[in-house]
């Protein structure tokens, strides 16, 4: 059997039943990455000695009898802005290239305590700044559907290693939309949860006021697991919310009678490729049939998403990246003065993206141009978040495309950064309102390409996203590749 190519749940039942070990699906997983990494490079460093050593301690308990819990012995891929103790977190930098973190962020301490195998540390965009994994100074990750396609980004590498098998299940993290469109390039499954539901302790900042850590998994139901290991309150984090975490598995079966969906209708405007288009309605035509009533909405400031978007992280980026300046972290390039030493540090540290959007959050935040930039952003990003609010009052959920397009061709927008930022015009609105939303796959295209679709939910609403997106993929059966 190929046991990488299996679920986490599924896995789980076999351990329980002792008919295969933790070790032996290390080793499936193993011998996979050695196989097709070559090819997809979705890693920028394999823990195997550490991995192997806690799925052996997993089969110990497992033979003495000990209950074990669903992700106990499973293989799980981070992605590097995520720290971990004694290994390697570079963010895809070269600022950070020998970064090693003293602590465990929350997640993974979470991880730990559940005894889930960590296999290794996915490539992801430079800061995850970027929509294609391009930028990553560890050169970009491949789409396994085609190789010479982009796994969308910035989990490019975690969405990769999953559709590749090279891991059971992964962690992302989503400021724009980096968990749901690379998800739905890969043709895997990606939630971004509510703003507030997972600790970003140890999660290296991007734009603070936007970050979430989420699933990457091969189905919905492996989501669910991971969420319930991953969520909950974390007095290391501020803006973690102390609210109770469901068992997220007790809603899958529930049916979709009552619910209602909303269709807004600013996302299949202008722009969308066709096959995206008819894939998305297709799958709400199913939806229907199986119970949920759908009925169009519009969401009028969807329009300003975009530019309010790149104002805000920019400046928040700027802010948040000051820290690397040679002195407490990371690459350091000795000059003959401070000055000198900050400015060699931090132009050969950083790659173009990440220095263009220093650049403009600096000026957007500047005196001259807070009021005009930043703060009008603020404003729109308000009136954003109300057309959430209105919408949730009559329906329980939302669904729209991923992404206007499939994956895009490995150079295709490198050169265009306006291109690439119109990559995540679906799922940047989800970001700026903090709810929560889920990625599908719902087709593909005639190149055989996947296509995603996105459920989106009211904050803390997690559950009712797994209940659609099972059902969903119950209907759709599950991409396979
Ligand atoms: N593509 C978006 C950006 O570059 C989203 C990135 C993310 O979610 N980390 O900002």
């Amino acid at each position: 059997m190929e046991l990488y190519r299996l679920t986490a749940h599924e896995i789980h039942q076999l351990l329980q039943k002792k008919e295969v070990s933790s070790e032996e699906v290390t080793m499936s997983v193993i011998s996979r990455i050695e196989e097709v990494e070559p090819k997809v490079n979705g890693y920028i460093e394999t823990t195997f000695d550490p991995a192997l050593d806690t799925a052996r301690a997993v089969d110990k308990r497992i033979a003495r009898g000990d209950e074990i819990r669903p992700l106990t012995g499973i293989p799980i891929a981070i992605k590097d802005n995520m720290c971990t103790q004694g290994i390697k977190t570079t963010c895809s930098s070269r600022t950070l290239h020998n970064f090693i973190p003293p602590y465990d962020a929350t997640v993974v301490k979470r991880l730990k305590e559940v005894d889930a195998v960590i296999i290794g540390k996915t490539n992801m965009d430079e800061f995850a700044m970027g929509s294609s994994t391009e930028t990553s100074f560890y050169g970009p990750t491949r789409n396994p559907c085609n190789l010479d396609y982009v796994p969308g980004g910035t989990s490019g590498g975690s969405a990769a290693v999953v559709a590749a098998h090279e891991t059971i299940i992964a962690l992302g993290s989503d400021t724009g939309g980096s968990i749901r469109q690379p998800a739905s390039f890969c043709g895997v499954v990606g939630l971004k949860p509510t703003y507030g539901r997972v600790s970003r302790f140890g999660l290296i900042a991007y734009a603070s006021s936007f970050d979430q850590i989420g699933p990457v998994t091969k189905d919905v139901t492996d989501a669910a697991l991971l969420m319930k290991v991953i969520s909950g309150y974390d007095s290391a984090d501020s803006t973690s919310v102390k609210n109770d975490v469901p068992d997220y598995l007790n809603y899958l079966e529930e049916d979709l009678k009552n619910i209602k969906i909303g269709i807004p209708i600013e996302y299949f405007a202008e722009g969308i490729d066709p096959e995206v288009k008819s894939a998305v309605l297709q799958a709400i035509n199913l939806i229907s049939g199986i119970g949920a009533q759908c009925e169009n909405i519009s969401m009028p400031h969807t329009e300003y998403a975009i530019p309010c978007y790149y104002i805000l992280v920019t400046s928040e980026a700027s802010s948040n990246l000051a820290r690397y300046d040679g002195v407490q972290y990371g690459l350091r390039k000795e000059e003959k003065n401070l000055i000198g030493m900050y400015r060699a540090t931090r132009s050969e540290g950083f790659g173009d993206e990440v220095k263009r959007r220093i650049m403009l959050g600096t000026y957007a935040l500047s005196a001259g141009y807070y009021d005009a930039y930043y703060l009008k952003a603020q404003k729109v990003r308000t009136l954003i978040k109300q057309d959430f609010d209105k919408a949730f009052e009559k329906y329980d959920a939302l669904i729209t495309p991923v992404s206007p397009f499939p994956a895009f061709k490995i150079g295709e927008k490198m050169n265009d950064p306006l291109q690439m930022y119109l990559a995540d015009i679906y799922t940047v609105t989800i970001n700026l309102a903090g709810v929560p939303a889920i990625s599908i796959p719902c087709g593909f295209s005639k190149d055989g390409l996947p296509i995603g679709l996105q459920i989106v939910c009211k904050p803390f609403d997690e559950h009712t996203l797994f209940k659609i997106a099972f059902a969903l993929e119950k209907s759709l059966g599950r991409a396979k590749k």
